[in-house]
């Protein structure tokens, strides 16, 4: 079930943007309630560049996010790019399970689907078509030529997890759910949820407050974090913005960005600050600053912390 947030102890929260480009006003959102959150309870605040998607990456997007924030006026106490921290991750990824696999995208969707009962639509499970076992050596052992991916053999444990905003508890059984997943591209990237469980734990992040599309992989940090021994940060999920169609705002479906409105002259931070918080029905002037929405977090979120702390104490074995 994993910690519910420590009374007292100023947390060390963080906001780990990838630099794949201008910040939504939905990026800036989640931006804004992983500050408050570190802020309102007197702790430490990171930011963090996830940024071993090379391919992804724009070089601009780093300096585009720091100065999005900054006109915001939300500061943070130190910088890290994921890209400079790859011998970490190298160290975490020898102490697990993993085995070496080939399969394109493709042999896989098609083993799924010759998998009798597979379900539909949902995010395939991996069936295991690498997996080696102990009569056979693996399939997956590299042709010449194809770069192996590694998987990770998880765990057969059932991982429970609860939200601290939310209240949410979501158990998964990763064997029949999620299947092995990749720890290491077959490119050689470090994949994003061995790198965040690395990094949450080496930077001593205690809270982690982030978009509501992430709280599904939360149970698969969960168990990596039980495998390498590191300790479980609380959770609080965020809602993402949506638009008036109620699609969630994307970068890639031209959700306009706050540089965007920054240099046509169209917005300042204080009316976007105040249209962020009455997104979330907070009451504000038009015109707010970040730190005059400390309380307001504290009254959306505060008694979430210590109801998750009651409640983690119940549920914890
Ligand atoms: N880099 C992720 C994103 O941009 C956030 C990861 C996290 O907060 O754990 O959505």
């Amino acid at each position: 079930m994993g910690p519910a947030p420590a009374a007292g102890i100023p947390p060390v929260g963080r906001y780990a943007p990838s630099p794949t480009g201008a910040l939504h006003l939905g990026n800036i959102r989640t931006a804004l309630l992983a500050w408050l959150h570190s802020r309102a309870l007197g702790g430490r605040h990171l930011l963090r560049f996830e940024d071993l998607d090379t391919g992804r990456v724009r070089p601009w997007g780093y300096d585009v996010t720091r100065r999005d924030l900054e006109w915001l006026g939300l500061d943070w106490d130190a910088e890290y790019r994921q890209s400079e921290r790859l011998p970490l991750y190298a160290a975490a990824l020898a102490q697990l399970d993993t085995y070496p696999c080939t399969c394109t995208r493709r042999e896989i969707q098609v083993a799924v689907q010759e998998a009798a009962g597979a379900p539909h639509g949902a995010e395939p499970v991996y069936p295991g078509t690498c997996r080696p076992t102990s009569d056979r050596r693996p399939s997956g052992a590299p042709p010449p030529g194809r770069p192996a991916a590694e998987r990770w053999r998880v765990p057969p444990e059932r991982v429970c997890v609860q939200d601290c905003l939310t209240h949410e508890l979501l158990c998964q059984s990763l064997p029949g759910e999620v299947g092995d997943f990749v720890l290491r591209r077959g490119d050689g990237a470090y994949a994003y949820h061995l790198a965040v469980v690395v990094d949450d734990a080496a930077m001593g992040v205690t809270d982690v407050v982030r978009g509501a599309d992430l709280w599904p992989a939360t149970p698969r940090q969960v168990a990596l974090q039980q495998a390498l021994g590191y300790p479980q940060p609380a959770y609080w999920h965020v809602p993402l913005m949506t638009d008036y169609r109620g699609e969630r705002l994307a970068k890639r479906g031209g959700a306009p960005s706050l540089r965007d409105l920054r240099e046509a002259g169209a917005a300042t931070p204080g009316r976007v600050l105040a249209d962020l918080a009455r997104s979330l029905s907070w009451a504000t002037p038009p015109e707010v600053s970040a730190a005059e929405l400390l309380p307001l977090w504290r009254t959306y979120a505060g008694p979430s912390r210590q109801g998750a702390e009651q409640a983690g104490a119940m549920l914890r074995p």
